[in-house]
């Protein structure tokens, strides 16, 4: 999955064949309709062209209509070298049969007039809805590296799409947010569970198993990262303490000395001047009885007492 993820996705979705014909005439509408340009130039003049970067996508456009409609589009292949060098892929669908062809995948109505919904007819079974998102999300669709953020999109032109494309996805319990960038509508997941849900229904396994071992990853990292960083911060706080503890010492010694302390405190205070960066619990398991760590505690902070009453 390197590259980027799109493309990745989009090249694994690209492979799968729709076994039934009613999924593959979803899945060739929602690809045009996304995908394609129509030029309607008067009474029964359509024509309809594609342009695609991804070769897998122009190439299921390509057999999807010749399967469908016994139809071969003309293919062009551009050689684009600026910003970043790739191919760009044109299809075109002539006057003669571009009218009957979209009015049957639903993009025309019988006047030919553009169609702004979801075909309902098209998409009524199941199967079909998630065949009609597939083709919507190879034809505009953009999924970010999960090892940078979790979102995914779909881009249309018109909003009636995004929300019918929104509702779509509301059938099988992902719930997408619409919004607006630009000229564009946008229907877009945030969270992974809904991605990785969307990414399945539509039959983009290895990217969900990639999506998965990322967070995966993700988690193992941050869960030793926290155990770096908890072992860091103990350890800081040992020797912030330790130093605290020897200053009190060495104030108590040049004063009244430390054979003015208790028995017991001259010797934790002899402890800890010998073990500075040792812990409490280290601390007292030197001592001879050895202490246990509350008992140690407590002698340290009768020292800090000590120190601060003054005698
Ligand atoms: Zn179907």
């Amino acid at each position: 999955m390197a590259k980027s993820f799109t493309i990745g996705c989009k090249n694994e979705l690209a492979r799968i064949q729709a076994r039934r014909r009613c999924c593959r005439m979803a899945e060739l509408s929602a690809l045009l309709r996304l995908e394609g340009r129509l030029h309607i130039e008067g009474h029964e003049q359509v024509s309809l062209h594609t342009e695609s970067e991804n070769a897998a996508v122009a190439r299921k456009i390509f057999k999807l209509t010749k399967d469908l409609f016994g139809t071969n589009l003309s293919l062009d292949i551009n050689r684009i070298p600026r910003p970043r060098k790739h191919n760009c892929y044109y299809l075109f669908l002539g006057h003669d049969e571009a009218a009957q062809i979209l009015n049957e995948l639903g993009i025309l109505d019988d006047h030919l007039h553009v169609v702004y919904e979801v075909p309902r007819r098209l998409v009524k079974a199941n199967c079909c809805g998630a065949a009609y998102l597939r083709g919507a999300f190879l034809g505009g669709g953009f999924t970010a590296s999960p090892t940078r953020e979790h979102h995914l999109e779909i881009a249309v032109s018109h909003p009636q799409l995004a929300e019918e494309l929104q509702a779509l996805m509301a059938r099988y319990d992902i719930a997408a947010q619409v919004t607006q960038r630009k000229n564009l509508h946008l229907v877009y997941l945030k969270s992974a569970p809904r991605i990785t849900t969307l990414l399945a229904l539509m039959g983009a396994y290895d990217c969900v198993m990639a999506m998965e071992n990322e967070a995966i990853l993700r988690e193992l990292r941050n869960n030793v990262n926290r155990l770096v960083n908890c072992d860091t911060a103990n350890l800081n706080k040992t020797v912030d303490a330790s130093r605290e503890q020897i200053e009190v010492i060495n104030r108590i010694r040049s004063g009244a000395g430390l054979q003015a302390l208790p028995a017991a405190l001259q010797q934790i205070a002899a402890a800890r001047l010998d073990h500075p960066l040792a812990s409490v619990t280290e601390l007292g398991e030197g001592m001879d009885p050895p202490l246990s760590k509350s008992a140690a505690y407590h002698r340290l902070r009768r020292l800090v007492q000590y120190d601060a009453s003054g005698f």
